[in-house]
């Protein structure tokens, strides 16, 4: 017998929302399967917040309709009210009650059960954050951190099937972030629930998700594991925001891009076609050169950083044109070599791409 796939835990079918005249989503299609993280990406303004309000039902979509486990929630006539979608919501601030105690805002959301059920319920949630002795304590008494754990059990309450974050973490300082990061994937994992979070930090996405997709304008550029994302980006945009990248403008003559730091194959690019070649500091592993002076596949040292666990090392080369090249250099461990030191440059061609020039 045929096995029936499970349906998503929450799909946007074209979804399309705008303010007033300002647009915030178009056309969105995203799909989240039965307990998958995924991670909406992207910088200040692209839509993410809207994508996570429409699926809360905190805002009816213009067009296009949303899905809960196969059930329509909202579009097209329907609106079902927030509180009757099983989701669990963890906003950037927290959004924990001052004036009610730990358990007490834990069982904000879980008034329906009967009273020892709920107690019982608020005692596993907030065993299952780390937070049970702290029952009667009030959110002002908590680090930031703490104050995350509880908002997280509070969401975790119900049971629900989904769960949506607004950059759960970003009001931590970095060093207390990694390790709230950490526990929460390991809770969420266990729970099991679909998550939905927003986040403008590729790093964050990353670690977080098993998929990521990135907004800009209100559209959706690309999305994929981390992993595809990061090694094969359709776009400069995508591949700028997994992290520093070295961008060498260029034209194709003759069907090749030739260039200080090698040639590249035109691929689909024509000859006169303006392209950008985006190189992550990573593809570049260097070795001394005997060489005084700067030749192509060569660089000259301008500085070298230890960066903790890598160095980076920036270098000029000279360009085809006259022109100077700057480039940066990422080494794992410590490299530093002498400023002035011509070095012989070998590329990762995996960590290398080739876009039209926008
Ligand atoms: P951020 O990372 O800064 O929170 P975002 O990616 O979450 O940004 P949204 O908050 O969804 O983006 O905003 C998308 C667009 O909609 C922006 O142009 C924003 O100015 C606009 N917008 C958002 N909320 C409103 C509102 N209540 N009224 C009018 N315009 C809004």
């Amino acid at each position: 017998m045929q096995q029936e796939s499970p349906l998503p835990a929450l799909e946007y079918r074209s979804v399309s929302h705008r303010y007033g005249e300002t647009p915030a989503i178009k056309e969105i299609n995203i799909s989240l399967a039965e307990g998958e993280v995924v991670c909406l990406l992207g910088p200040s303004g692209c839509g993410k917040t809207t994508a996570l309000r429409l699926a809360a039902g905190l805002e009816a979509p213009e067009k296009g309709s949303i899905w809960l486990h196969g059930e329509k929630v909202a579009g097209e006539g329907v609106m079902t009210a927030p509180e009757a979608r099983n989701i669990g919501l963890v906003f950037q601030d927290y959004a924990l009650f001052p004036h009610l105690t730990i358990a007490d805002n834990v069982a904000f959301g879980i008034k329906d059960l009967a009273n020892g059920d709920r107690k019982d319920r608020i005692h596993e949630v907030l065993k299952q954050v780390g937070m049970d002795q702290y029952e009667d304590s009030y959110p002002h008494m908590l680090s930031g951190g703490q104050q995350q754990r509880v908002a997280l059990a509070r969401a975790l309450a119900r049971n629900p099937n989904l769960i949506l974050m607004d950059e759960p973490f970003s009001g931590l300082d970095a060093r207390l972030r990694d390790e709230v990061r950490d526990r929460t994937l390991h809770i969420l994992k266990k729970a099991g629930s679909a998550v939905l979070m927003v986040t403008h930090d590729a790093e964050e996405a990353m670690y977080m998700a098993d998929r990521i997709v990135v907004m800009r304008d209100g559209l959706v550029i690309q999305s994929g594991t981390p992993e595809e994302l990061y090694t094969q980006p359709t776009n400069a945009f995508v591949a700028e925001f997994f992290g520093e990248v070295n961008r060498i403008s260029h034209k194709v003559t003759n069907g090749s891009i030739v260039t200080p730091v090698g040639t590249f194959p035109a691929n689909v690019h024509h000859d006169g076609d303006e392209v950008e070649i985006i190189i992550r500091p990573e593809a570049f592993s260097l070795q001394p050169a005997p060489e005084k002076t700067i030749g192509p596949g060569h660089a000259k040292v301008l500085a070298s950083k230890l960066l903790g666990r890598s160095s980076l090392i920036h270098m000029c080369t000279c360009e085809t044109t006259g022109e100077e090249l700057h480039l940066h250099a990422r080494i794992a461990g410590r490299f530093l070599p002498e400023e002035g030191s011509i070095m012989s440059l070998k590329l990762d061609r995996q960590q290398a791409f080739v876009f039209p020039r926008t």
